[in-house]
């Protein structure tokens, strides 16, 4: 390790008590998408104490600051949102929300990064502009609630990355650092790069019956119900004609109004999400889906509605670069690529960012159970906290020393998949804005 590389992580080690206890203050405090004021006041206060002018309010609750002034300008991001599990036992009890999807080990890593970096020895050694960027909601948000949070203004997509695009947020990065808690099975302290991961599209589809007596009269119903069990029974054949390489997976919730069960049911609403590896599969099934429940809800005299709506894009994989490479050999920590072969079947809305600017990203242990579920545990503070944050710093510092080449490396081997116009153009047709 150099002389400025020591001072990194001898700052971490330094504050590692501080930053155990920030990150078990966010753990047991978990919010909900796009009102994450609480872990927002946080984070803000953190990096206010590094010595840096702090922006907030960004999609509602995100929070960016940085050291330097000049480009390029890579930001190290951390999400703000906690996901609903009301098991876990450190959910929030009124709510449910939890940090069982581990994004406050991703704020500390954060936090302990712009801690070190903004050493007035080592930010010296920074060419460009390091930026701390904690973003809100990357849980997506279902379509009821997203209709209420576009109906009160506060946000128009179900991912807080995609509304931070669309707000023009990201126009002043060149290229992003993200973090999680391994998403896939991985033995290794930290997994270097980026695996893919399938993209989804949501959609609300609402069917009209006609109500009728069930034994007087049910030669005069339309029953809607009916109708959800015959697109289901199509869709069902259809599974039969997905490809195995397009890793396609449907969810389904079926919501029935207030309902006597001496009347035809002839209301009901779908919930349905479609995941697909490309957006191209994606599409394709997304018609098949379409056609199954008109195609019911024609056979049966039913009106039918189907609003489609954003999600995430695919993640476009990657390999690590040299600059994560490099910092993570100087950890007393194991690590390993991704391996380009493995697909993670679920969604995020880093996909959207991998197709407008390169990312870097590793994932991390430190942990025990499932993402998402009540048995998720930390069982390693300094695996779970610390090392993230050393590996976060020393990323960002290599990718920005020596006159920064080695991120000019990576933006000069990038090529955006959508120009910023495009991407605007693709969520406008989702009345995204
Ligand atoms: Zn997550």
């Amino acid at each position: 390790m150099n002389e400025t590389e020591q001072r990194i992580c001898g700052c971490i080690d330094a504050h590692a008590q501080q930053l155990i206890a920030f990150a078990e203050d966010i753990y047991s405090h978990a919010e909900l998408g796009y009102t994450e004021h609480r872990t927002a006041g946080k984070v803000a206060d953190w990096l206010q104490s590094c010595g840096m002018d702090v922006q907030t309010g960004l999609a509602n609750t995100g929070v960016k600051a940085s050291l330097g002034s000049a480009a390029p300008s890579v930001c190290l991001i951390g999400e703000l949102d906690g996901i609903r599990s009301p098991e876990h036992p450190l959910a929030v009890p009124k709510t449910g929300m939890s940090h069982a999807c581990g994004h406050h080990m991703q704020l500390t890593a954060l936090a302990g990064a712009a801690l070190a970096l903004s050493q007035p020895e080592v930010a010296a050694a920074l060419t460009g502009r390091a930026v701390f960027f904690a973003v809100p909601c990357e849980e997506h948000v279902p379509m009821n609630r997203l209709e209420q949070l576009r109906s009160s203004g506060i946000a128009t997509c179900c991912g807080g990355k995609p509304e931070l695009l669309l707000r023009g947020a990201f126009d002043d990065i060149d290229a992003a650092i993200t973090t999680h808690a391994h998403m896939v099975p991985c033995q290794s302290d930290f997994l270097l790069g980026c695996n893919s991961t399938s993209g989804f599209l949501s959609k609300l589809i609402h069917i009209k019956g006609r109500a009728s007596h069930t034994a007087i009269a049910p030669e005069n119903g339309i029953n809607a119900l009916d109708v959800v069990t015959l697109a289901r029974s199509a869709i069902g054949m259809l599974r039969s004609t997905f490809r195995d390489q397009d890793c396609i997976r449907i969810g389904e919730i079926v919501r029935m109004g207030d309902c006597a069960i001496n009347v035809v049911p002839h209301e009901v609403t779908v919930d349905l999400q479609v995941r697909a590896k490309t957006w191209d599969a994606l599409q394709t099934v997304n018609e098949q889906i379409n056609r199954a429940y008109r195609g019911a809800a024609y056979a049966f005299g039913a009106e039918i509605s189907i609003q489609d709506d954003m999600g995430y894009l695919p993640t476009i994989p990657a390999q690590p670069c040299q600059a994560l490479t490099d910092a993570a050999k100087l950890l007393p920590a194991t690590y390993e690529p991704v391996n380009p072969s493995v697909h993670n079947a679920a969604s995020t809305d880093v996909g959207d960012l991998s197709h407008r600017m390169p990312i870097v990203n590793f994932t991390y242990g430190g942990f025990s159970g499932t993402l998402h579920g009540a048995d998720f545990r930390i069982t390693d503070k300094e695996k779970a906290y610390l090392y993230p944050a050393k590996l976060a710093a020393l990323t960002l510092y290599h990718l920005l020393c020596d006159h920064a080449a080695q991120a000019q490396a990576l933006l000069s081997d990038f090529h955006p998949a959508m120009t910023a116009e495009e991407y605007r153009a693709y969520a406008h047709k989702f009345g995204c804005q």
